[in-house]
């Protein structure tokens, strides 16, 4: 199998994990990240996010399609064989929209794939909306590489979206990033959104000067809201 972590440039490692989930090299950091994490007392956040976790499915998915019963029907490794192979675009797009609304965690290498190979965007983008329907924290490295490679702008707003939903906070600084260079009007006003709804508060002063700086009017208004979002989450989280 695959490594599941990143390189530098924020793409997929290219290292073989054999039967885990890490390459050897990302294996250590991996390890030292989550036993930092479990010697540290749990943020507040993290306390709140278990609470949503445990009371729901996860991230609510309202989205609709009437996918025919041939596919619909279909038990999910097939489903996932009609997204990797299918020669119909709208086949393999309902093939990612299938394996999303049963937030398929066995499709997620074959979601991963779709997300970066597929040559039709809306295929790459429903990949990258199921990846982040999915209930396990892997689907963090897939939406950061879409963020920051994909080369189609509705693909990136997806994984934005998706990483906002999510709240992993490590998310923050990805989505900074992507705004040091996204020229794209809805991929910057989807990052911000996340960025409010991420609630950190390091990134108020870059959202006042955004606010102040970039050309759309939506998006000074997504700076406002944002700004709002984080003291909102402020007040919540010091009142619990
Ligand atoms: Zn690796």
């Amino acid at each position: 199998m695959q490594c599941r972590a990143l390189d530098e440039q924020k793409l997929r490692c290219q290292n073989d994990a054999a039967a885990s989930d890490y390459c050897p090299a990302h294996r250590a950091a991996m390890e030292q990240r989550i036993g930092k994490a479990a010697n540290l007392p749990a943020p507040r956040w993290r306390v709140l996010w278990n609470k949503f976790a445990a009371s729901s499915n996860g991230v609510p998915d309202g989205g609709k399609y009437d996918v025919p019963k041939w596919l619909s029907g279909l038990p999910t490794p097939q489903v996932i064989e009609h997204l990797q192979t299918h020669p119909d675009s709208m086949a393999r797009w309902m093939a990612a929209f299938v394996l999303r609304k049963r937030r398929a965690a066995d499709a997620f290498e074959a979601l991963w794939r779709a997300r970066q190979q597929d040559p039709i965007r809306f295929v790459r983008q429903q990949a990258a909306v199921a990846l982040g329907k999915l209930n396990t924290p892997a689907v963090y490295a897939p939406l950061v590489e879409g963020l920051h490679h994909d080369r189609d702008p509705g693909v990136r707003e997806a994984c934005a979206i998706a990483l906002g939903n999510l709240g992993n906070p490590a998310a923050v600084d990805e989505l900074v990033h992507a705004l040091t260079r996204e020229e794209n009007v809805f991929v910057r006003w989807d990052c911000i959104v996340a960025l409010g709804q991420l609630g950190d508060a390091r990134v108020e002063p870059l959202l006042t000067q955004l606010q102040t700086q970039e050309s759309a009017q939506v998006v000074r208004d997504a700076c406002r809201d944002a700004r709002a979002e984080i003291q909102r989450r402020r007040a919540v989280s010091s009142n619990v």
